[in-house]
């Protein structure tokens, strides 16, 4: 299925620019975006993955991660091939540069706007992701989706690297309930070495997301030597709190892969660090992840400090949760921030 990649404009010169992400791909007649999925054809910029799947699973929500939205419930995640950023850790290579690395081809299995809601609801899960690969690439079709998904009582989560532009997020407001946004470094020459990106656009973006209300949650990558110093986890730290000290902070471990092989796993004593700066920066969720402790995993109220949320196991696999179905501390009555219903 071949859909008109509608978030774009025409410029005077016959050119087409993209203005789904901060790459704003400006691009001719036959030319494809940097992401390899949106491609001017006709005179139009068209969606090539418009109802194609590259990969689909049902999750518990803790996976994406999501700690304070709907815990313990169920979320049907899908993504389909192509990406605006070329990280060299990435851990779905397989798909975000699939297209790339394949000449420019298309891949992927037909799944409806109308199916995936139909199959969300019968796999129990109260929630739709747009994750494995980037999904503002496939913004279109995320929007078809989550906007059917609400009409049908489900929520929607986007796991993204932050890239969105601000027209993208005002479209994505009404439907998109929650957003994971990495911030995979607090350089900007970070970013533009290893993932082909800049640093500004994905605290804008983190930013105005907030600012209209959706549900944020970030994710931090540490990289033996890449990321991971004092200074730079506590930059990220005062930023995050600059906007909102209630907002979760999950960091979690490296292990080589793709280009990144040369570099070893994160050990558990950098992100045990990592949540201390934290700590002391004044956010008061902080997490850490893909290490198996569940002392950093779980949730402690931000009043009395009692553990509230227990979670140990595989991600997602035990999780005991206490507050009440507002959120509500049952030790000291303090409402902690998040959806919890
Ligand atoms: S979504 Fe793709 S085509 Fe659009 S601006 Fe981003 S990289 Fe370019």
């Amino acid at each position: 299925m071949l859909e008109k990649a509608w978030l774009s404009r025409e410029l005077k010169n016959t050119k087409i620019m993209c203005e789904a992400c901060s790459q704003a791909c400006v691009l001719s007649e036959g030319e494809y975006g940097i992401c390899g999925v949106r491609k001017v054809e006709n005179g139009e910029l068209r969606l090539l993955v418009y109802g194609l799947v590259a990969a689909v699973n049902v999750d518990p929500v803790e996976k994406k991660p999501m700690f304070h939205f709907l815990p313990k419930t169920k979320t049907f995640s899908l993504g389909t091939v192509g990406c605006n950023l070329s990280c060299s850790f990435c851990q779905n290579h397989e798909i975000s540069q699939y297209t790339k690395e394949n000449d420019n081809k298309i891949t992927g299995q037909e799944l409806s706007s109308e199916s995936i809601v139909d199959l969300a609801i019968k796999n129990n899960s109260s929630s739709v992701s747009y994750t494995y690969n980037e999904p503002i690439v496939f913004f279109e079709y995320t929007y078809d989706t989550a906007k059917l998904a609400h009409e049908k009582g489900l929520k929607n989560i986007y796991v993204t690297s932050g890239y969105e532009t601000h027209k993208a997020i005002d479209l994505l407001t009404p439907y998109i309930d929650a957003m994971n946004i990495d911030i995979k470094s607090f350089s900007d020459e970070f970013y533009k070495e290893i993932c082909g990106a800049r640093l500004k656009p994905v605290l804008q973006t983190l930013k105005y997301a907030h600012e209209k209300g959706i549900w944020v949650e970030i994710t931090t990558l540490l990289i033996p030597g890449k990321n991971d110093s004092d200074e730079e986890i506590r930059d990220i730290a005062r930023f995050i709190a600059s906007i909102d000290t209630s907002i979760p902070w999950h960091l979690s471990a490296f292990h080589p892969t793709y280009k990144m092989l040369d570099i070893p796993r994160t050990p558990e004593s950098t992100l045990v660090r990592a949540y201390k700066i934290a700590q002391q920066a004044g956010l008061k969720y902080v997490y850490i992840g893909n290490v198996d402790n569940e002392d950093f995993e779980s949730t402690y109220c931000a009043n009395c400090k009692k553990r509230v949320i227990n979670r140990s196991g595989n991600i997602g696999q035990f999780v005991n949760n206490e507050l009440d179905e507002n959120g509500v501390c049952p030790y000291c009555s303090y409402k902690l921030e998040g959806i919890w219903k």
